[in-house]
């Protein structure tokens, strides 16, 4: 399938009174209507700055470069009117904080049914109706009683489900769902990972799910970018980041993540040390302070950045290190 969005060499800088600070420095990827691609990394790595980029919603201090095409459409640089146009309604978000989407002193039904009305000339009348579609198709039970009930009237998940229901009101081709579960206790986590799945089916939208758990993702993922620093660490099919990881720091994200079914040399409790800031990076490798690797590669990791390179015989993965074999966790 030819993708529906198509992120190319973005950079995400912004503008301090320190100076400039690189947040994303060149990432692409791209998801095709009915795939989830998913973004992991740890907090600092760009992730969320890159989702933000891609619906035009960062601070006004922040430069972006590259391409971002919706349906081949130029995204960066358009006016704010018509992005606002856009989001919504072919690109949709999903944040971790159900609570902040939405508003307190209005029903449910109210806010998706308003949600639907910006984009849609359309009656009261019938905005509610699809609003009560919408909560049904999410799971919402007696949906058309809840839709009249208030935000704080919801349990988180059945909240993150209202969200879900008004990101998806529109019929978007693309939805972002930044950390949607993480704010949820683990079987409502499995729930809503479901329900992603179920109505991006339905729908044949595109989803970029964002986290900072490869486990999470591992579920729902056909594709999985890994993000350190900014850049891309590895990216392959979710076959290629857990039976191939080529990068120590996918190992560690591997490692981190309770799994019965991953054996045990390919665990690491922690990943020592915390992700730098993009823009301490200028030589190198952004993993070299951290990685448990890097004398075995010696000089190289100090000294020169690895760039993503596609691994032999194995499709589209790709992995930036110098590293020349697979890393391993000693037994
Ligand atoms: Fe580790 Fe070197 Fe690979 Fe970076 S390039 S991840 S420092 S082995
Ligand atoms: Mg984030």
């Amino acid at each position: 399938d030819q993708p529906v969005l198509e992120v190319h060499d973005l950079h995400v800088t912004f503008t301090t009174e320190g100076g400039p600070v690189p947040a994303v420095a060149g990432i692409d990827f791209a998801v095709a209507p009915g795939q989830t691609l998913a973004i992991v990394g740890e907090s600092g790595s760009g992730k969320s700055v890159s989702s933000a980029a891609v619906m035009g919603l960062l601070p006004s201090n922040a430069t972006v470069k590259g391409e971002v095409l919706l349906g081949g459409r130029e995204l960066i640089g358009l006016p704010k009117d018509e992005l606002r146009t856009i989001r919504g309604n072919d690109i949709a978000l999903v944040f971790q904080d159900a609570l902040s989407a939405l508003n307190p002193y209005y029903s449910v039904g109210w806010q998706i049914a308003e949600a639907y009305r910006l984009h849609h000339d359309t009656s009261k009348k019938d905005a509610w109706k699809r609003a009560v579609r919408m909560l049904d198709l999410v799971g919402i039970p007696s949906a058309a009683q809840r839709a009249r009930a208030y935000p704080h009237e919801f349990s988180g998940g059945m909240r993150q489900r209202v969200v879900i229901a008004m990101a998806l009101v529109n019929d978007p081709k693309v939805l972002i769902a930044d950390e949607p579960t993480t704010a949820l206790d683990v079987t409502v986590q499995a729930q809503i990972l479901r329900l992603l799945e179920d109505v991006q089916r339905e729908f044949g939208t595109a989803l970029v799910l964002i986290s900072h758990d490869l486990g999470v993702v591992a579920e729902v993922a056909d594709d999985i970018l890994v993000m350190y620093a900014g850049r891309a660490a590895e990216r392959g099919t979710v076959r290629d980041l857990f039976f191939r990881a080529a990068h120590p720091y996918s190992l560690g994200l591997l490692g981190a993540m309770p799994r019965v079914d991953v054996p045990p040399r390919h665990r690491l409790a922690t990943i020592p040390g915390s992700p730098p800031s993009p823009g301490s990076i200028t030589t190198g490798c952004p993993f070299q302070p951290r990685c448990a690797y890097a004398h075995q590669v010696g000089e190289r990791c100090v000294t020169e950045r690895p760039e993503l390179t596609p691994r032999p015989g194995e499709g589209d993965h790709e992995a930036a290190c110098h590293l020349g074999r697979r890393p391993e966790v000693a037994p």
